[in-house]
């Protein structure tokens, strides 16, 4: 293959080890990656406007000279630094100026030609530009890359200078292009439109015109999308290969379990069940996420599954992120469990004895708060198959819990865990069936490029007779009010929350903290009331403690920080009161919104917030304006963007460094197909056609080298 692209950068000229030292630290270290590493954005400087003609309030380039700078301390605020640079061209003057980073000054000597950009602003009467980047043109050699030209911006450490680093690029262009071959063939450039490979780098860092360097970045995105989804595609492929376990399913007991609901279930629970059944007597491993929104019940649907598991006579593995969370399924779940017998196959088996024995279901709790004993015990009668459900936290995933027959594992709030803490759990079975859950809904191409591996269910009604939770935004002026709003809620009977961010206040940040809110509240606001407070740090037998007292109603009014975000369920809670509210991620709201509106009576989301910034705005009014999950997780993914919104901890979308699967869903799309068309044409790599594409995936993940091994 192409040798000159696996070079490491130190062989490029003007690279010493300790400038490749700081390249490597960007994940730099052949040419190849530095190729692959985009420009953060671009600048016209083509036509460039001269100083009189710039407008106010908007991104613009400056090209000019110094004139003038001044450093000086503020009045105002000791130890803050101000410079202030005076820069011209022929047709008028701009001030920049540059907060406590004195270091700055050097750079700018008087009549040195640089190109500035920022936001152009009028103040005190004159055009300035606050903290604006630059570029020094030092003129000895003006490269012509730098200039009249559309011109690459790069995301750069200090130390590395634009200039310099398309110096390195243009000569890593020179030395590959050449001989750089595509690995994407010819016919599939074809049936999807795209540019060939060395046009698009050249294009992408240095655009002939807009218009190529559209194509070229719809050609990486299509390429990163597809080497992306090819390690999926691969997977969802062995899967089918491998031997599952075939539950046979008792109907009997399935409907029996169901009639003694408290209520119906609605069509998208039955729909999804009716999925899951299937996944579940078929040999093929089930890989499924159930997708549904906050209160939409998705923990009888995994109780339901769990059921067919254990009737089949084999065990199952229920994983939540919380300990509260772990309690609650756990108590729900052995109550609705305690009236179904299964028959004794472990002992009919074993001892031959009484066929028509039958059995209560063996539920048990698996949490790191247990006590050692109680561990110890538990670890014992899951090795020993005696226990038929166990519901737990990460606990579960430790070395000592070892099933006898694990066939379903089931894993709630999904993104609550990492990828890796996900696999673990199936491994302690042969090939078990898995369910997924997650009440952060995604739209549905998303999910597919996300967890394009796994079978995707989505339950898309919430119960009926659920009124609409009422969303109201108030500023901290108004807080009287929104203590009324509660405490009418408390009055008619109903129970509240209050949350705040953090648990200590903050002066720095001017925050109140639940500690000292639940001290003020129930000797003001609300002294005629029963407080109760919760937050992570308590220990966790007074977590429940506390909790339990709210369910049972000892506690009117609950203070508490985020530990409540996940699937708490207590039904005659109305009434939410968030303050800072401009703390919270939009997702976040959501879920903590999710934990009213469970029951028959009208409920309120009250949120308090004083931020202004445009984007804590969007956020607030989204959660006004929408309770349907979908659309707010939509609208925080576009605020967010996906790397933030799926976060670091999520293998996937947050890695990649080109592609935007929301603005470019078609392309996603088609990338998929190709992927899924390769791997089912050469499930192995073993084409000599495919040996590029195989290069560039293992190049980029070289993790999956195993993936592609077996076979
Ligand atoms: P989530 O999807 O957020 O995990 P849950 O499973 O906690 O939702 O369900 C929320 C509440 O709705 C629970 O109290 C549950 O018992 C109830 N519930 C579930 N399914 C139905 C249904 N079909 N009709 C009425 N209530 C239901
Ligand atoms: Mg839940």
């Amino acid at each position: 293959m192409n040798k000159l692209l696996e070079t490491p950068v130190r062989y490029l000229k003007g690279v010493g080890p300790k400038k490749a030292k700081v390249i490597s630290g960007l994940g730099i270290n052949t040419i190849e990656d530095l190729l692959y590493y985009f420009p953060r954005r671009y600048e016209d400087r083509t036509n460039l406007s001269p100083i009189s003609a710039l407008k106010q309030g908007e991104l613009q380039t400056v090209k000019a000279r110094v004139l003038t700078k001044n450093e000086r301390q503020s009045m105002r605020r000791r130890g803050f630094s101000i410079l202030e640079v005076v820069v011209g061209d022929d047709s008028g003057k701009i001030f920049c100026v540059w907060f406590n980073q004195p270091y700055l000054a050097d750079y700018f000597k008087p009549g040195i030609p640089l190109i500035l950009y920022g936001k152009v602003e009028s103040y005190a009467g004159r055009l300035q530009m606050s903290s604006p980047e630059f570029e020094i043109l030092d003129g000895d050699s003006d490269d012509n890359l730098s200039s009249a030209r559309i011109v690459p911006v790069y995301s750069l450490p200090a130390g590395i200078t634009q200039r310099s680093w398309r110096q390195l690029v243009k000569q890593s262009l020179d030395e590959c292009l050449p001989t750089m071959q595509d690995f994407l063939s010819y016919e599939l450039r074809l049936r999807n439109g795209l540019l060939n490979l060395a046009k698009s780098i050249v294009n992408i860092h240095f655009p002939q015109d807009r218009e190529l360097q559209q194509q070229a970045y719809q050609r990486l995105s299509f390429e990163e999308f597809f080497i992306f989804q090819l390690p999926l595609a691969l997977r969802k492929s062995r899967r089918k290969e491998k031997d599952g376990i075939v539950h046979k399913i008792e109907e009997a007991a399935v409907a029996d379990f169901i009639a003694h609901l408290p209520f119906e279930l609605t069509a998208a629970q039955k729909n999804v069940l009716a999925e899951i059944k299937t996944d579940m007597a078929s040999p093929r491993p089930m890989q499924r996420l159930l997708q549904g929104d906050v209160g939409s019940g998705k923990t009888v649907v995994a109780t339901i599954a769990s059921l067919i598991a254990v009737q089949a006579g084999y065990q199952v593995a229920f994983m939540v992120p919380t300990e509260i969370l772990a309690r609650q399924h756990y108590e729900k779940i052995s109550r609705q469990m305690s009236r179904v017998r299964r028959e004794n196959r472990l002992s009919n088996a074993e001892s031959g004895t009484d066929s028509r024995r039958k059995k209560r279901l063996k539920v048990s709790l698996l949490t790191s708060s247990l006590e050692k004993k109680e561990k110890a015990q538990a670890y014992a009668q899951i090795t020993a198959g005696k226990v038929d459900l166990v519901i737990g936290t990460h606990a579960l995933l430790e070395e000592k819990v070892k099933f006898r027959k694990l066939s379903l594992v089931i894993i709630d709030e999904q993104h609550k865990f990492g990828v890796a803490q996900r696999a673990l759990l199936p491994a302690k079975g042969t090939n078990p069936d898995v369910l997924i859950m997650t009440a952060t809904p995604i739209p549905r191409t998303l999910a597919i490029t996300l967890y394009g591996d796994l079978d995707i269910s989505v339950i898309n009604e919430l119960p009926p007779g659920r009124l609409p939770v009422e969303t109201i935004l108030f500023n901290e002026e108004e807080m009287q009010r929104a203590y009324g709003l509660a405490k009418e809620q408390l009055k008619q009977g109903h129970q509240v929350y209050i949350i705040y961010p953090v648990i200590e206040e903050s002066y720095a940040l001017d925050i109140a903290g639940a500690r000292k809110m639940y001290e003020e509240l129930k000797s003001k606001e609300f002294k005629e009331f029963r407080l109760g407070l919760v937050h992570g740090r308590l220990k966790q037998k007074e977590q429940d403690r506390i909790m339990a007292g709210f369910k049972n109603r000892e506690i009117d009014l609950l203070v508490s920080t985020t530990v409540l975000e996940v699937g708490i369920d207590i039904p005659s809670a109305t009434c939410m009161l968030v303050a800072h509210a401009e703390r919270f991620g939009l997702s976040q709201l959501h879920q903590l919104r999710g934990r009213i509106g469970r029951g028959s009576a009208k409920s309120f989301c009250i949120l308090v917030s004083d931020s202004s910034t445009p984007e804590s705005r969007r956020r607030l009014e989204a959660m006004v304006r929408y309770s349907d999950g979908f659309r707010i997780a939509e609208e925080d993914l576009r605020i967010r963007g996906p790397g933030e919104f799926f976060g670091s901890r999520q293998h996937g979308l947050s890695e990649l460094r080109i592609g935007n699967p929301l603005s470019q869903m078609q392309l996603l799309k088609k990338a998929r197909e190709e992927a899924l068309k390769l791997v089912s044409a050469d499930p192995n790599f073993e084409l000599k056609q495919n040996e590029p594409v195989k290069r560039r995936l293992l190049t980029r993940f070289p993790e999956y080298q195993d993936l592609i091994m077996v076979g």
